[in-house]
């Protein structure tokens, strides 16, 4: 088996990549993190994760981290959440929050929109394309209305 030798993301020592990500020491530094987040959950329920952050030093990424992989429980922690990857505001799953999510996926909808309107718009020159019967004024007030397709050029 050839070993596999690395740049620990962490601390950027050298060392052979096994089953962990990152070195073995700062393996034990997580672990030991852990034990702290761990501990203060143990006595404050309520806390969110940035009390958490505040009282043991470890950063909002690795809390955030330990909820990803479950190592923290949402469920027994009520106030417990991590940041939208977006807009920064506590979540409880996925990447974003709600509203960054509904943005995001209006964002990609008029994208796909505007890719179909271009593609049977493109179809309808070939199809439709006669010169002085108005098409294309009806066209240009369709353009205003999606905002997001250019006129097309004879
Ligand atoms: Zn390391
Ligand atoms: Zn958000």
């Amino acid at each position: 088996m050839a070993l596999n030798i690395a740049n620990c993301p962490r601390c950027g020592k050298v060392f052979a990549k096994g089953v962990s990500d990152v070195c073995r020491n700062c393996l034990k530094e997580i672990e030991k993190e852990y034990e702290l987040c761990a501990e203060y959950l143990r006595e404050n329920r309520g806390a969110t994760i940035y009390e958490v952050s505040d009282a043991t030093g470890v950063s909002v990424r690795q809390i955030t981290k330990f909820i990803r992989e479950g190592r923290i429980s949402l469920m027994d922690n009520p106030n417990m959440g991590y940041p939208c990857e977006s807009c920064g505001i506590l979540i409880r799953e996925g990447h974003l929050c709600g509203e960054c999510r509904t943005r995001l996926t209006k964002q990609v909808q008029r994208v796909t929109e505007a890719m179909n309107q271009r593609e049977s718009k493109n179809e309808a020159q070939r199809e439709e394309h006669k010169p002085g019967t108005g098409y294309w004024i009806k066209k240009d007030q369709d353009k205003e209305k999606t905002d997001s397709i250019r006129p097309l050029k004879d």
